[in-house]
């Protein structure tokens, strides 16, 4: 094992067991400004899309990356009262159509029974989940617009 290798594993270790959920969909800026989802944009159509590794128009593979709107419109949603392990219920996921013409699969932070379809959300972190060391791991959410 090399230098390199052996100082590689140190930096490993020191790392928190505080994941980021899917770092390629999700950016966090660290000069603090808001996090975005990221959309992948068909270099040869313009199609936008997100989580996918092929135009669902034209089929190719080539995108570019675009931050996405962090605003969107509750489309429909589901109280859920009996979790999957690592969750802790009551929970609440939802669809969210973006104005990109997206509709993504989330969680929505917040109380059930509060939501209602059409309203307006945004993004946010928050832990979505416990990992097996029952650390949250963090990711995206979206949640009520503070007014
Ligand atoms: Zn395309």
């Amino acid at each position: 094992m090399g230098q390199e290798e052996v100082q590689k594993k140190k930096t490993k270790e020191k790392e928190p067991d505080i994941t980021f959920f899917h770092p390629d969909l999700l950016e966090v800026p660290q000069d603090g400004s808001l996090p975005y989802l990221k959309g992948q944009k068909c270099k040869k159509c313009g199609q936008i899309d997100f989580k996918t590794t092929m135009c669902i128009n034209c089929w190719s593979e080539e995108f570019e990356t675009i931050p996405l709107s962090r605003r969107g419109k509750v489309y429909s949603f589901s109280d859920i009262y009996i979790g999957q392990p690592g969750l802790a219920t009551p929970y609440i996921f939802a669809y969210v159509d973006l104005p990109e013409n997206l509709r993504i699969f989330v969680q929505l932070e917040g109380d059930v029974n509060t939501y209602k379809c059409d309203e307006e959300v945004e993004l946010t972190l928050g832990p979505i989940r416990m990992n097996n060391d029952n650390l949250p791991i963090i990711s995206y959410k979206f949640k009520k617009i503070s007014a």
